[in-house]
């Protein structure tokens, strides 16, 4: 019973630890190959019949687990994982259980029936070659996946591993065969020659242990996972619940210097530097280690910036551990300083161009006003008022609607140059657009047109209201006394105006707006003409 419960405990602990499948099925099939010579040896050494069919039963339930131990083993091992689905099994599992079920009852000793009163010698029944079969078929099933895996495109080395299985399983089984024949079949001509399969079973084993050592079958993940480990370029550090070092990787050992099994003391490895982080850091580390955490700390000595990463290992909600890892991250601080630096100057460039940008806008401002305005008055120039009369035309407005043009000359004015000055002549120039402008609405557009020659554009104005602001112009200016430093008396002028009213303001083809423009300014320039011929201080009206 204490031997059960011992077993009991073996299962359960070998079920439940983290080993791989792989370990855990080569494992399950090397003990049910264990038990099977056992079964045999201890049959022999024990007198009471209870006892001997007790082991005589084990064997045979045993060879039914070892078969199909044995195929899974071959599964594994062959990388054939496509056997492993659910029918296939069922397929393998029931038959093996249900032939042990019946080794188990023996019913009307259908299994084994003793001689002699014991069971050291005795007579199979159908249950037995019923259990036999069963076992040829496992191995049939075990031949055919290695075949399948033999003319799979397999490594070598899988297709070597193969190999060994393939002899395990025809040394198992022929020598099973020559136990049956000799032992059973024969059993009436000879006596019992114990151990054959026993012996099949050592040969084989020994060819999975050759294969097994050879190939590092078992090894291979833990290999890789050391490798890994060790080749990583950050530092991995695994630590029990007390502190105390479990494995340390190749890339740390150099800086800190434990072997497994010492203590690893967090506070004297952290750098002096920043001691409010360094300080928050430990707090969390040592008073909340369920908690991951995480620093970056300068380490001057080594001229690093690490960091430092915290996380504990949980096994069923217990911390059993933690892992601490090392990256030096100081390239990648490196490359964010420069690029934050980087982007600073591009900020400041950036800035640089807009100001540049908002200067070169102005001064272009300022040259188009300049371009569009008369020095010396400060009113439109002739350019622009060309320019927005040739906007006009290209307008596809109201032809009903009329516009006007009033060209305007001052009176004598050579006199007054000649009189008072050239520089006063000037000054008499402004005073006139002044007062031009004072008396013109928002639509109209005055121009200098020439010297002391001056051209307003009427938007939408019919040739009364024109002749009326004429009128207006005319008197106002009259009126206006000009007053110039260093002259006592002050000036005052006459201009002369000639107006034309345009009922079409609208180019008819093929005439260019050039030619149109010129041919209106010739009719005003004669309107302005006659207006001098009458006298001056006059308005004429041409027609269009
Ligand atoms: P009228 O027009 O009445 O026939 O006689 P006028 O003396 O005004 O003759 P005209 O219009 O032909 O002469 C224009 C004169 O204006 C010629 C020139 O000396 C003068 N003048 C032209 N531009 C300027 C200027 O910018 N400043 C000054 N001070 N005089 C100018
Ligand atoms: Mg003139
Ligand atoms: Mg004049």
């Amino acid at each position: 019973m204490m031997c059960f419960v011992l077993f009991l405990l073996f299962i359960y602990i070998f079920t439940s630890v983290t080993i791989t499948n792989l370990h855990k099925v080569y494992l399950g099939f090397h003990f049910s190959m264990m038990i099977w010579p056992y079964c045999q040896f201890a049959i022999r050494t024990v007198d009471d019949p209870v006892y001997q069919l007790f082991y005589v039963k084990l064997a045979f339930v045993d060879a039914s687990l070892l078969t199909t131990g044995w195929i899974f083993f071959t599964i594994l091992l062959s990388g054939q994982s496509q056997f492993l689905n659910r029918k296939i099994l069922i397929a393998l599992l029931v038959p093996a259980f249900l032939s042990s079920l019946a080794v188990v009852l023996n019913p009307n000793g259908w299994f084994v029936l003793p001689v002699n009163g014991g069971y050291v010698e005795r007579i199979y029944g159908p249950i037995f070659w019923i259990n036999m079969s069963i076992l040829i078929l496992h191995a049939i099933v075990s031949l055919y996946i290695i075949y399948v895996a033999l003319v799979s495109d397999q490594a070598p080395r899988i297709k070597n591993q193969i190999m060994y299985m393939l002899k395990g399983i025809v040394a198992v089984c022929a020598f099973l065969m020559l136990d049956v024949f000799l032992n059973v079949i024969l059993d009436d001509y000879l006596p019992v020659i114990p151990g054959f399969t026993s012996l099949g079973i050592v040969v084989s084993a020994t060819f999975f242990v050759i294969t097994i050592h050879q190939d590092k079958v078992f090894d291979i993940v833990t290999i890789a996972h050391q490798d890994i480990i060790n080749t990583m370029e950050y530092g991995i550090l695994v630590l029990d619940d007390q502190e105390q070092v479990v494995e340390i990787n190749q890339a740390l050992l150099p800086q800190i210097r434990l072997n497994p099994g010492e203590r690893f003391d967090m506070a004297r490895h952290l750098p002096g530097g920043n001691i409010v982080k360094t300080e928050q850091f430990l707090q969390t580390y040592i008073d909340h280690p369920l908690e991951v955490t995480e620093t970056e700390l300068m380490y001057p000595a080594l001229q690093m910036y690490i960091s430092i990463h915290a996380a504990p290992i949980m096994v069923s909600g217990v911390r059993v551990g933690r892992i601490v890892t090392f990256q030096n991250i100081t390239e990648l601080r490196r490359l964010i300083d420069e690029t934050n630096q980087q982007n600073t100057i591009l900020q400041e460039r950036n800035s640089a161009l807009i100001k540049v940008q908002e200067e070169l806008f102005q001064t272009n401002a300022k040259l188009r006003k300049m371009a569009i305005t008369d020095s010396l008055t400060g009113c439109f120039n002739r350019h622009y008022l060309m320019q927005q009369l040739e906007n006009e035309l290209m307008k596809d407005r109201d032809p009903r609607v009329p516009s006007t043009i009033i060209l305007i000359d001052i009176d004598y004015f050579k006199m007054v140059n000649d009189r008072y000055g050239h520089l006063a002549g000037d000054e008499v120039i402004c005073s006139t657009v002044e007062v031009l402008q004072r008396n013109l609405r928002h639509s109209d557009i005055l121009s200098r047109y020439g010297g002391e020659e001056f051209l307003i554009y009427l938007p939408d104005t019919e040739e009364d209201e024109a002749y009326e602001l004429a009128e207006q112009l005319k008197s106002s200016i009259e009126s206006n006394q000009i007053r110039i430093d260093n002259i006592d008396e002050p000036i005052s002028i006459t201009i002369s105006i000639g107006l034309l009213s345009i009922g079409e303001f609208k180019v008819s083809p093929p005439m260019s707006t050039t030619t149109y423009l010129n041919d209106l300014f010739r009719s005003a320039d004669k309107a302005l003409y006659a207006a001098k011929h009458q006298g001056r201080n006059q308005i004429v009206s041409a027609r269009k």
